[in-house]
């Protein structure tokens, strides 16, 4: 098919399309909400079977299951299986339509979760569509699979997602794209610490010596997490939450705080990490504890990468789009696979704005595009 016909084709589904991203967003799917998450991938998973798909829930004990569906090209099939990936779950707490129902207003689409990511969901409908209609023949594999604990860090889905990504040659993420409709093809590893404090109290006003200052310690090491910003290497660290204390006028026997670190290579990960783990407390009556670590590796800029996103930019040429790239310091389940190796493009999804924020929304308009783009960069991908 040409570009211009995969594009009419995919504006022809648009009135479908629009109730299809409408059911989605309306189906509210909190991280927490494992019932809810569940839900929308038994949902999904009718949907592929109805496209010709085969569809499996993975699940997940305590987190929202994971889908997975396949499209078979056939048994004689050479080339690896192309994976598209995306997540179920919304930063949004059940209810949060009623207060900001989806609506369309001037050609955008508003509604909680629409643009992060129900609009990436749809292009994978969309996709799946054209291929059981034979729009699109890539002659290999193709996988949509999808986690329900994402915007949580993906520890109940990962082993899911890996299982699959091992055995496919390339990686599409659903994600929104970045301002003016770029892929993203660098992002920043993330590391989450809490770093606790466990000192001594005493009576402010009657033996304060005897007392150890916890909230005092946590300060002295905020400050020396502080120093670890290092610009030049791309690693910020950032304390986001601090806790301590029980009463002004007792010394505070316990302190906390939680710490997000972000990096741009594994490398600096693993040193950031080692530095974080190895921290002594100032005040050797007090004891210092720190948990958590690296929860997503950096997606990096690789050679895998680079030549992925041409692909991409050639198929968006062909359709008169003129595909940018970009990094950003938020990770995804894209890093993931792009750590095992696998090149991995990431912001694929539908242009718009305003992740995590009240007014998100996704273009209306680019749903065609955008789907056309994901079918004729399946069949360059080689
Ligand atoms: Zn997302």
């Amino acid at each position: 098919m040409s570009a211009a016909d995969i594009l009419a084709y995919f504006q022809s589904l648009i009135p479908e399309s629009i109730s299809r991203l409408r059911e989605l967003v309306e189906m509210e799917s909190h991280s927490a909400d494992k019932a809810a998450v569940d839900a929308i991938a038994a949902h999904l998973a009718a949907l592929f079977e109805n496209e010709g798909c085969r569809a499996e829930i993975l699940s997940c004990p305590s987190r929202g299951n994971t889908l997975r569906a396949s499209w078979r090209a056939g048994s004689k099939v050479v080339a690896r299986p192309v994976l598209f990936l995306g997540h179920l779950d919304t930063v949004w707490p059940a209810g949060t339509i009623s207060a900001r129902p989806f609506r369309i207003e001037n050609s955008r689409a508003f509604g909680p979760g629409v643009y992060d990511m129900k609009a990436g969901l749809l292009l994978s409908l969309l996709v799946s569509r054209a291929l059981k209609e034979g729009k699109s023949s890539p002659g290999r594999d193709v996988f949509f699979l999808f986690t329900g604990d994402e915007e949580i860090g993906t520890a109940e889905g990962l082993p899911h997602l890996t299982q699959t990504a091992r055995e496919c040659a390339a990686v599409l993420c659903l994600e929104p794209p970045l301002a003016g409709g770029k892929a993203k093809t660098f992002r920043k590893g993330v590391g989450c610490f809490t770093i606790r404090v466990a000192g001594l109290s005493a009576h402010a006003g009657v033996e304060p010596e005897k007392g150890a200052n916890a909230i005092l310690e946590i300060s002295r090491q905020v400050l020396r997490l502080h120093d670890l910003n290092d610009k030049g290497r791309g690693t910020t660290v950032t304390t986001g939450v601090i806790k301590g204390g029980t009463a002004s006028n007792v010394v505070p026997a316990e302190a906390e705080a939680q710490v997000d670190v972000r990096v741009s290579s594994l490398e600096a990960g693993a040193a950031i990490e080692a530095t974080i783990r190895g921290m002594q407390a100032f005040d050797p009556r007090c004891r210092l504890t720190v948990e958590g670590g690296l929860n997503r590796p950096p997606l990096e800029r690789t050679p895998g990468v680079v030549e992925l996103y041409h692909k991409a930019r050639n198929a968006a040429l062909e359709l008169e789009m003129d595909l940018g790239e970009g990094s950003t310091g938020g990770g995804s389940d894209g890093s993931f696979t792009a750590a095992m190796g696998i090149p991995t493009l990431d912001g694929l999804g539908v242009e718009g704005g305003g992740a995590h924020a009240p007014d998100e929304y996704i273009e209306v308009g680019d749903i065609q595009r955008r789907a056309a783009l994901l079918c004729r960069l399946l069949e360059t991908i080689g």
